[in-house]
């Protein structure tokens, strides 16, 4: 279980539109340049023995399927995303099987009988994940645990940057749920969100649509920033406020 020494931060112009980093040898991440579209968001990629699901298709400024085409080993590739907000399924049009962009469709797809309770496991052969719905910062939003390498994938619901909230209500109840989660049985070894958007120091963010990233935080969270998270909303109370911490920031919309 590896991490690049440094991600590409759009620093270097000549380099490629996706970098491609093999977490273990079935888990790869891939991150779309920032020279691409400023968002260079991640997208993950998760081989079982059958099936593979590509989480995210990025924001369609960069030719994605070639890139996962080469990655994959014969499984059926099947596309979700983590949300249906542009920087996350521009991509979309490449791909064949792809999951539906609302609620409704990710609930359907999924088998949620009562959206947004509840979690379902969803099995790609041998490698067994946990769907875990979190509205909040987009309707459809969902969480997924992986059993195998102990990574919860989240989003843009909390990553090293700004987490937009839209619904602050069901952001509050979404991360209880998922701390809740976690803490009954489900040891997360790292929280591995969508994008970067704070530099090494502490709580200091870049500037929206900077197409350059010095000195990026790094894109994994210790689990503990899951429970800190869960701690500062719910001591925040109904009324939606702004939050700065070391590792992210809350920020209503
Ligand atoms: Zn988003
Ligand atoms: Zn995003």
């Amino acid at each position: 279980m590896t991490f690049p020494e440094q991600w590409d931060d759009g620093t270097d112009p000549s380099s490629p539109e996706h970098q491609i980093h093999w977490y273990d040898d079935r888990t790869a991440i891939i991150r779309q340049s920032l020279r691409t579209n400023f968002e260079g968001p991640f997208i993950y990629l998760l081989l079982g023995d059958e099936r593979a699901l590509l989480l995210d298709t990025g924001t369609g400024h960069a030719q994605l399927r070639p890139v996962v085409e080469e990655l994959l080993t014969g499984q059926e590739l099947i596309v979700a995303h983590t949300h249906s907000h542009g920087d996350h399924v521009g991509g979309d049009a490449e791909f064949d099987t792809v999951v539906g962009k609302s609620a409704e469709e990710v609930a359907a797809y999924f088998g949620f009988a009562d959206w947004p309770e509840g979690v379902v496991e969803f099995d790609l052969g041998g490698r067994v994940l946990d769907i875990v719905p979190i509205p909040g910062h987009h309707a459809s939003h969902i969480a997924v645990y992986d059993r195998n390498t102990r990574v919860l994938f989240s989003g843009d619901s909390l990553y090293p940057g700004r987490l937009y909230v839209f619904d602050w209500p069901a952001f509050r109840a979404s991360v209880a749920r998922l701390a809740e989660f976690v803490a009954d049985g489900k040891p997360v070894e790292w929280v591995l969100g969508a994008h970067i958007e704070l530099t090494t120091e502490p709580g200091r963010d870049y500037e929206m649509g900077e197409a350059k990233h010095p000195d990026e935080h790094e894109l994994q969270l210790h689990p503990d920033v899951l429970t800190e998270l869960a701690a500062v909303v719910a001591e925040a109370g109904e009324e939606p406020v702004r939050i700065e911490r070391d590792h992210f920031i809350v920020y209503p919309v």
